[in-house]
């Protein structure tokens, strides 16, 4: 029977990607420290009900994700008389590797440039690895240009979730090379601690929030569905990396159902999640760039050529999905993904995992998310077009935690 739970578990979070990594797992319910007495992780405490109705939803969103097998492209190329290092291809994981990705990207392309001071570098791309290639860039002393069709807050990367989750569809774990799990590692851990750098800050683009995983008592036939159980493109054995954080990353613990509010639930665990609030801390990072005297330009690219005729001779790639047209990079593939979102509910401060949904508050909306399937789910599908049904459905499969919510009188 322990066994069967572990193995629940282990499908819960598979659906997350990563959602509180793979140390929740293994975490026990109390901290020991030599001379000193255990310290309980977990006190119970008063929540606010989630008004979980369809009657809330305040827009459905959905983008793709730009997956790559061998990991996100980090190489340079060089196009005529310019040097492109790419930094695209991050799948479920944009976000939260950011920092550490467009820092190996932005060290890289300043030692390209070749000059002492100020160079001018270009970027391509405003999304989450534009924006902090470009900010990474000014760091380190460089005078840096962003050209990009779309800006904040039309990109991608605004229609994430916002959680920490970098290995969530980051690789095919037959497909990378032999040093990448290193290479995600330093990746990792730079972004981890350059994202602590936003916490407390005016806005609070970047929280720490509680988290509440629960299994349910009765799954039914249906939560068991895999994703194999359909027709569909083979299975990728989706890299998974969270170990290698384990003495970073908060952990999750278990705790006793009955001091939590929900009912028919058959387990619950509870941690702390980084949680990015996109759409402030987009717009800080933008407010920095523009402070730092960075400029922007709309512009759209049709071939690599294009990026050659440009003034500056250096440039580093974050085109996301869109470089599967632009490079013609068929190693990518889109996973598509939808949220819908709930009217906003200042006084929820926890996101919880339960019955394959996510539900993380944020002060734009509350999330709603399907993560049942596992990381199958969208693979090789690039319709962003809402489905309101999909969204009712995963809304009604949260709503017998907050029995208090009354549904609607009939009209
Ligand atoms: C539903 C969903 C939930 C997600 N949740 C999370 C999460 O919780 N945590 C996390 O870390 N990640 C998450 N992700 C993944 C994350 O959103 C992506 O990895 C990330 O947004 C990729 O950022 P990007 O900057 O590479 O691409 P984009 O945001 O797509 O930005 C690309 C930029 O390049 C520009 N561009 C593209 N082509 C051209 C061209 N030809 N000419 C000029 N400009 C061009 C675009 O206009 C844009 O400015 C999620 C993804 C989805 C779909």
């Amino acid at each position: 029977m322990p066994g069967a739970i572990l193995n629940h578990r282990r499908a819960v979070l598979a659906g997350l990607g990563g959602f509180l990594g793979q140390g929740a797992l293994s975490a026990c319910t109390t901290s020991a420290r030599p001379g000193l007495a255990p310290r309980p992780a977990f006190t119970a405490r008063r929540i606010a009900p989630i008004l979980m109705a369809p009657e809330r939803i305040i827009r459905i969103t959905v983008c793709t994700r730009p997956f790559r097998a061998p990991g996100p492209r980090l190489d340079v190329e060089r196009v005529g008389e310019t040097l492109v290092v790419h930094n695209y291809g991050h799948g479920g994981s944009g976000w939260s590797l950011s920092w550490g990705s467009s820092g190996i990207a932005a060290r890289k392309a300043m030692a390209l440039s070749g000059e002492n001071g100020s160079p001018e570098i270009a970027v391509i791309g405003c999304g989450a690895l534009g924006l902090t290639s470009a900010l990474q860039l000014q760091r380190l002393g460089a005078r840096v240009v962003i050209y990009a069709r779309e800006r904040t807050p039309f990109t991608r990367s605004m229609r994430a979730t916002g959680t920490w989750t970098p290995d969530s569809r980051i690789a095919d774990a037959d497909k990378v090379d032999p040093d990448f799990p290193a290479l995600w590692e330093r990746m990792s851990r730079e972004s981890f601690a350059t994202h602590q750098t936003y916490l407390g800050t005016q806005g609070d683009p970047v929280v720490f929030q509680d988290r509440y995983i629960l299994a349910r008592a009765n799954p039914g036939p249906q939560a068991a569905q895999k994703a194999e159980d359909k027709p569909g493109p083979p299975e990728i054995r989706f890299a998974e990396y969270g170990e290698r954080l384990h003495d970073i990353v908060p952990r999750s613990v278990a705790i006793p159902v009955e001091q939590t509010p929900f009912p028919g639930i058959a387990s619950a665990r509870f941690g702390s999640g980084l949680q990015f609030n996109i759409t402030e801390l987009a717009h800080r990072l933008m407010t920095e760039f523009q402070m730092g005297g960075g400029r922007i330009e709309t512009r759209e690219f049709h071939a690599p050529t294009e990026i050659a005729s440009l003034d500056e001779k250096v440039v580093i790639n974050c085109t996301g999905y869109g470089a599967r047209a632009l490079w013609h990079d068929r190693t990518m593939t889109p996973v598509r993904g939808q949220i819908a979102w709930l009217a906003p509910q200042p006084e929820v401060d926890y996101s919880l995992f339960y019955a394959g949904v996510a539900v993380i508050p944020r002060p734009d909306g509350i999330v709603v998310q399907n993560t049942r399937g596992g990381d199958m789910v969208g693979y090789g599908s690039e319709d962003e077009t809402p489905d309101r049904a999909e969204a009712e459905a995963t809304i009604s499969r949260v709503a017998p935690l907050f029995p208090s919510v009354r549904p609607p009188l009939p009209a």
